[in-house]
């Protein structure tokens, strides 16, 4: 994509300035950003689309696991302990990188400045 910028984008920082924080804490987003004041949340419910991509990230990451270990005959408890766990782990990080492709999206495609 155009002028994104991935290392920002991995540091989860702000798509305008690329040196601002996007998070307080694993699940807590900052409402704006702390070094060019822009406005993370731009409107109310900004973040559903967001939902989209965390289950996106669920079903192609974990999916090809889970299928992987029912092809191999693994035994479905274990199946169903080791995608849970691996869900657990990733679910931190997706929740932050659905929010942050998010934010990217909107502000480099659809609303450039
Ligand atoms: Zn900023």
């Amino acid at each position: 994509m155009k002028g994104m910028n991935y290392l920002a984008m991995m540091r989860q920082r702000c798509p305008r300035c690329l040196k601002g924080a996007m998070f307080e804490s694993s699940f807590k987003m900052k409402s704006h950003c702390p070094v060019c004041e822009f406005k993370y949340e731009r409107e109310e419910g900004y973040y559903t689309g967001a939902m989209f991509i965390n289950w996106f990230f669920a079903v192609f990451l974990i999916g090809p696991v889970w299928v992987s270990m029912l092809l191999t005959g693994q035994s479905p408890w274990l199946t169903v302990i080791v995608t849970t766990v691996l869900l657990l782990l990733c679910t931190p990080l997706f929740f932050r990188y659905s929010r942050v492709l998010w934010l990217y999206f909107d502000y480099y495609i659809f609303h450039p400045e």
